[in-house]
């Protein structure tokens, strides 16, 4: 299971989220009020916040195959992210912190293990608590490329289930589930990740100078699998977020069965 979880791209591998709980049990106790149980899922304080107040991002520019360069544009990316993401924490009542993050260009082993087994753009790995984004050689050549940028806001879309304790509470809630029940809450989990990643996304699209194009062709090549909701439930999500412009969009886990499919 664990290679079909690492095969799919952008992916929170469920291996990381099975071996998760003694990790948990682990780590100091940080401030987390967040409801215990699936209320943690269904009621998080994270949804009761407004639209993304820091609405500018400009993009830097990328030279071809100068990883360096891409490293700072991911690096910019993550500042956007932390402020727009820290005031949706303050607003919620939430400890927010910046997430660790490495960026990679070839297979490594990460607190998850061998990263990627498969293509996989990014990880979140439980365990290590660090974004794992991958710089691929497609994407080198090509810098005016989207999908770095989507893929690190959907990992730390990942982050940010872990910290505001949805990842924690799926981890215990899954312990001795099926294969059915895992999957289902995988989709929950990557989809909500995606609607976080469309509402970031949607707050700073104004500021890119780029051409609806870039976000069409975003949407054109999703591809469904199992674990991440069929290509029509990602869309929904990523357009979802993209319009809510704030995680309140972003509830999958109250979600019809039919919107997570
Ligand atoms: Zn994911």
């Amino acid at each position: 299971m664990a290679v079909a979880v690492a095969a799919a791209a952008t992916v929170l591998s469920l291996t990381s989220t099975a071996g998760a709980s003694s990790a948990a049990a682990s780590a100091p106790a940080a401030a987390r009020p967040v409801p215990k149980g699936t209320g943690a899922l269904t009621k998080n304080p994270i949804y009761k916040t407004g639209e993304f107040d820091f609405t500018e991002c400009k993009e830097l520019d990328r030279q071809p195959d100068d990883v360096d360069s891409y490293k700072l544009y991911l690096d910019h990316l993550l500042d956007c992210l932390n402020l727009s993401w820290g005031e949706e924490f303050r607003q919620a009542g939430l400890t927010f912190a910046k997430p660790k993050v490495r960026y990679i260009t070839h297979s490594v082993r990460t607190g998850c293990g061998k990263y990627p087994a498969n293509y996989a753009a990014g990880i979140y790995c439980e365990i290590d608590e660090t974004m794992w984004i991958m710089i691929s050689k497609y994407q080198l050549a090509d810098p005016s490329e989207f999908e770095l940028f989507q893929v690190i806001a959907h990992e730390y879309g990942h982050f940010v289930q872990d910290r505001v304790g949805i990842l924690p509470a799926v981890d215990r809630l899954t312990r001795h589930a099926g294969k059915a029940t895992m999957y289902a809450y995988s989709r929950r989990i990557e989809l909500q990740a995606e609607c976080f990643s469309g509402a970031f996304i949607g707050s700073v699209w104004h500021s890119l100078g780029r051409d609806q194009f870039d976000w069409d062709d975003l949407l054109d090549y999703k591809v469904g699998d199992a674990l991440h909701g069929k290509r029509k439930s990602i869309v929904y999500w990523l357009k979802r977020g993209w319009y809510g412009n704030g995680p309140k969009s972003c509830n999958t886990f109250t979600a019809a069965r039919s919107l997570v499919a």
